[in-house]
C-alpha cells in the first residue's frame, strides 16, 4: 500500500506527477502537459508507465498523451466521462470514462473519482483515501483555486467544498505551481492571517531555492486559502471576481 509521488515541472508552470505503487510497480501519470519530461522522469526513477489519469480536457493537461501512449502502448488511459468527446480526438480512445465515485486501481492502490465541475464542466479529481493523496488538477491550488471557465460560480464553490471536506491530513497535489502569486492575492484578502503570513514566508524561501511549494496538507489550506475559507458562495464569488482582475 505504499505510494510514492514524483513531481516535476512541465512547460512553464504545469506540474508533471507520477504516482508509483511500490508493491506492484504500477505507475500512473496524472495529466500529461508534455511527454518529454514524463519520459525523462520515468527513466530517472526506473519506472514503467501502466496508467494515465486525466483531470480535464485543457491542452496543458492532455497534449503529451499521444506521445506517451506511443511509448507505453499498454498503459491504460482514464478520462472524465463528461469530456470524452473533447479529449479523445486528441488522445485517442480511452480505456475508462470516469464518473463520480468510480474506483481507480493503480496496482494495489485504490482511488476514487470526485466530480469537481467549475473550471471545466467535466473536471474530476482523484482521491486515494488510504494513502491520503488528492490530485485536484485545476480545481484547487495552494492558496487559490482554478478560474471558473465553464461551470457556474455555484458549481465551483460546491466542488471546492467537496475537496475541503476530505480528511485534513490529505496531501494536495495540483496542476500548477501558482502558489506564490496566489499567496500575494490571498494576503490582500486576509492581511492579518498569521498562518497565511507564515506559509508565504516558506513559499518565498522555497521559490527562491527553485523548490516546489506542493504538496501541502488540506489542514494547512483550510488555515490559509481564502477561497476555502470564504464561508459562503457570495464571499467566494467576490474573491474569485477580484482575483480575475488582479
Ligand atoms: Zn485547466
Ligand atoms: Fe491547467
Amino acid at each position: 500500500m505504499s505510494a510514492e509521488v514524483h513531481q516535476f515541472l512541465c512547460r512553464s508552470d504545469n506540474f508533471g506527477l507520477l504516482l508509483h505503487d511500490s508493491a506492484s510497480g504500477a505507475t500512473a501519470a496524472v495529466d500529461v502537459p508534455d511527454a518529454a519530461p514524463y519520459l525523462a522522469a520515468l527513466a530517472h526513477k526506473g519506472w514503467a508507465l501502466t496508467d494515465i489519469l486525466i483531470t480535464h480536457r485543457h491542452g496543458d493537461h492532455i497534449d503529451g498523451v499521444p506521445e506517451l501512449r506511443a511509448r507505453f502502448p499498454h498503459a491504460k488511459l482514464a478520462i472524465p466521462a463528461q469530456e470524452a468527446g473533447r479529449i479523445e480526438p486528441v488522445t485517442g480512445k480511452a480505456d475508462a470514462h470516469l464518473r463520480e465515485g468510480d474506483p481507480v486501481h493503480i496496482g494495489t492502490l485504490i482511488g476514487d473519482v470526485i466530480e469537481t465541475p467549475g473550471h471545466t464542466l467535466g473536471h474530476i479529481a482523484y482521491h486515494f483515501a488510504k494513502n491520503h493523496l488528492l490530485f485536484a488538477g485545476d480545481t484547487l491550488f495552494s492558496l487559490g483555486c482554478g478560474r471558473v471557465f465553464e461551470g457556474t460560480m455555484d458549481q465551483m464553490w460546491h466542488s471546492l467544498k467537496k475537496l475541503a471536506a476530505l480528511p485534513p491530513e490529505t496531501r494536495l497535489w495540483c496542476g500548477h505551481e501558482y502558489t506564490q502569486a496566489n499567496g500575494q492575492f490571498a494576503l490582500t484578502a486576509e492581511p492579518d492571517n498569521a498562518a497565511l503570513q507564515a506559509r508565504m514566508k516558506d513559499v518565498d524561501a522555497l521559490r527562491k531555492q527553485g523548490a516546489f511549494t506542493l504538496p501541502v496538507t488540506l489542514a494547512q489550506e483550510l488555515r490559509t486559502n481564502p477561497f476555502l475559507r470564504a464561508g459562503n458562495v457570495q464571499v467566494f464569488v467576490d474573491l474569485r471576481e477580484r482575483k480575475n482582475k488582479a
